[in-house]
């Protein structure tokens, strides 16, 4: 009777309902949750204190596509953004009612004129976040290191020609070429062009490896290609003569679409290459995204296998943001590949506690240290904000960790201490070796 009871008044706590029942070793949760961790991926926004509204949280921003079906914990109305603004913001309410989202609102802009630049900070000290890697276009006021570190955005280099025949195939890529073309045009700007040069030696050369240096002064650690969300992630490896061939004949003009994508591989693989010189690991979103035109099968991690075999490209380690999901599986066996990295991010946004942990359950028993926790907290909605969407991600994510950990604890794979370790390398010290960061 008890429980029933219980069960059904938990039903109505916002809080409860999704506190109860995750069957996680209580010693593992309170170590888990004092673990000050690093994020490997996130896109915050700066505070706004007057001026102009920050737009550099992201290359391709989301807002603009075309309806689509929303998981169900993301959705409009999805009681985890209630849960949020109780552990942030001190909301004493279980509904949205408009005077006390209101209220709220009040709160928000209050707490960011106290606290002014330092909101941001104050933002990952309420979610036990030490550092975050701020996937952004630049860098700004309320968002800087040490507590945020920068992961600027490479896909731009990777269109140089005509983009009109892809842009042409639906209205998001409509937009997310014309964001890849506007981002292009400040890259040759800060390397003192208008149109990217005549040969691809110079472009190569003078805009492209220019442009990750510039970024490497400006504090980048790694760098970010959103590719999936404009193609497939599968990079072949062209030739340098028919990439110079593509480049130069086809000035001005749209080439086929096949063509296009050789050049852009090379390109790929050259940055890759000289992120591995310059010590930038490189990030790829590699998973199902957001939109309904994405393709969720160009994104299967399994189509970067070329990429990691590349004896050329073993100095450049790469994360699979995202851990690929649904590829979950696929991503235990790339990570074999010596220089082959995964986060759990947006997973633990989308799915639940359980789900995550199954995913990240399989890496652990197979390469723990290269397993990565990251939020992925992103301006989503004017409620879903990227405060509210960072305390879903770390909350989730040390969920799905607990969970993971305590059963294979129970399973008898692990010593109870073995799982205390694993928290600290999958929350921190993962990522401190990999970035090669004190
Ligand atoms: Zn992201």
């Amino acid at each position: 009777m008890k429980n029933v009871f219980g069960g059904a008044l938990l039903f109505f706590s916002a809080v409860g309902f999704a506190a109860a029942q995750l069957p996680i070793d209580p010693e593992l949760a309170a170590e888990i949750a004092k673990i000050k961790a690093i994020d490997n991926h996130a896109h915050p926004v700066r505070p706004f204190l007057g001026g102009d509204k920050d737009t550099d949280y992201d290359a391709l921003p989301v807002e603009v596509m075309d309806p689509y079906t929303e998981p169900v914990r993301t959705r409009e109305g999805s009681p985890l953004v209630i849960q949020a603004w109780r552990e942030l913001f001190d909301y004493r309410y279980e509904d949205r009612a408009p005077e006390h989202v209101k209220e709220l609102q009040e709160r928000k802009k209050q707490l960011m004129k106290e606290k002014g630049e330092g909101y941001a900070n104050w933002v990952l000290d309420q979610v036990g976040i030490d550092t975050m890697f701020a996937n952004r276009v630049a860098m700004g006021k309320g968002i800087s290191p040490p507590r945020f570190l920068w992961v600027p955005f490479e896909d731009a280099l990777m269109y140089p020609l005509n983009n009109s025949s892809l842009a042409a195939k639906n209205s998001d890529y409509k937009t997310f070429y014309a964001d890849e073309e506007r981002l292009l045009k400040r890259y040759l700007k800060e390397c003192g062009y208008t149109t990217p040069p005549v040969m691809l030696d110079e472009y190569l050369k003078k805009v492209v490896t220019s442009t990750l240096e510039r970024h490497k002064r400006g504090g980048a650690i790694a760098v970010k290609f959103e590719a999936a969300y404009l193609r497939s992630l599968e990079f072949d490896n062209t030739s340098r003569a028919e990439a110079m061939r593509l480049y130069y004949g086809s000035r001005g003009t749209p080439i086929p679409d096949a063509a296009y994508k050789k050049l852009q591989d090379f390109i790929f693989r050259y940055i890759a290459r000289e992120c591995g010189r310059l010590g930038l690991a490189v990030h790829l979103h590699a998973a199902a995204g957001a939109g309904g035109y994405f393709h969720v099968a160009g994104a299967n991690p399994m189509r970067l296998e070329s990429v990691l075999n590349d004896p050329t490209l073993r100095k450049t380690n790469f994360v699979m943001i995202h851990g690929g999901w649904p590829f979950t599986r696929e991503v235990a066996a790339l990570l074999s590949k010596p220089n082959a990295y995964a986060d759990f991010s947006e997973q633990t946004f989308m799915n639940y506690p359980r789900a995550v942990a199954q995913a990240i359950r399989e890496w652990l028993e197979y390469a723990p240290e290269k397993v990565l926790f990251a939020t992925d907290a992103y301006p989503f909605s004017e409620e879903m904000y990227w405060e509210e969407a960072a305390w879903v991600g770390a909350t989730t994510g040390r969920q799905a960790l607990g969970l993971a950990l305590t059963e294979m604890m129970h399973d008898g794979e692990i010593t109870r201490e073995r799982a205390m370790e694993l928290a600290h390398m999958v929350l921190r010290d993962n990522a401190r070796k990999l970035y090669k960061w004190e």
